[in-house]
């Protein structure tokens, strides 16, 4: 059994432990493979181990992977921040998008959504850290945004997705967890048909299944430590 193999059946055991532990079917929580820096060559060998929705956080990059892999007939997610003049590619390289933090974004990725492909899914990103985190809509604006989203044609709104601000206390993780299941509920409540909610990295995996991530999004647990880009020239005689 190959590392990538012998990792993803670790992070299944754990997304299943924490879903009984919920009371919860296991079936119900979907593993997104976070293969963000990695290479085509790593998505392979875990879509030969049986994993099928992989995440990306660059467009190029994605996009690449993507057409890289396309015979493999894998499930794409864009997972990263998103500017307006990269919309085009994602609208149609990708089958679902988590970040949408404004309308305009959504707009166009509706409008440059190929008629011939099924919908786009997307999650309306929110901020459930308050000042802690800048990215996502503030919880109150949550409903404004929704309802619009809903309504383009070349986009499915499946739900909410969160990003909490790094921390070890598994307390705070569920209070943020808990603010996206609830503004769900209230959405659903509202009348709309929403399934998702996307929340949970390798560190808070279980904490996001505890209140209710039907998907967990990956990278390190699965992959390993990705290794950070090298921003400044390293100059010679430096620590
Ligand atoms: C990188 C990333 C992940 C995966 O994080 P890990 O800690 O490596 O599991 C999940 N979600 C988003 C939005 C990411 O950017």
């Amino acid at each position: 059994m190959t590392t990538i193999a012998a990792r993803l059946d670790a992070v299944r055991a754990r997304i299943a432990a924490a879903a009984r532990r919920a009371g919860r079917d296991p079936a119900d929580v979907t593993l997104l493979a976070v293969s963000k820096t990695w290479p085509a060559e790593a998505v392979r060998e875990a879509a030969a181990a049986g994993q099928r929705a992989f995440g990306e956080n660059y467009v190029q990059e994605g996009v690449d992977k993507a057409e890289a892999l396309r015979a493999l007939g894998l499930e794409w997610h864009f997972i990263g921040p998103l500017q307006s003049n990269k919309t085009r590619p994602v609208a149609n390289a990708f089958d679902w998008v988590h970040g949408i933090d404004r309308l305009k974004i959504a707009e166009r990725l509706s409008a440059q959504r190929d008629v011939h492909l099924p919908p786009l899914n997307v999650c309306i990103q929110v901020n459930v850290s308050g000042e802690d985190s800048k990215s996502g809509v503030a919880p109150d604006e949550v409903a404004a945004l929704a309802q619009a989203v809903a309504g383009l044609p070349g986009l499915r709104l499946r739900g909410l997705m969160c990003i909490p601000e790094p921390t070890e206390d598994t307390a705070l993780l569920r209070a943020r967890f808990a603010v996206l299941r609830r503004l769900r509920d209230e959405l659903v409540a509202a009348g709309l048909a929403l399934d998702t909610l996307s929340m949970g990295m390798s560190h808070d995996i279980e904490p996001a299944i505890a209140e209710g991530a039907t998907i967990v999004r990956v990278g390190t647990a699965i992959f390993g430590e990705r290794v950070k880009p090298v921003s400044t020239p390293v100059s010679a005689g430096s620590a």
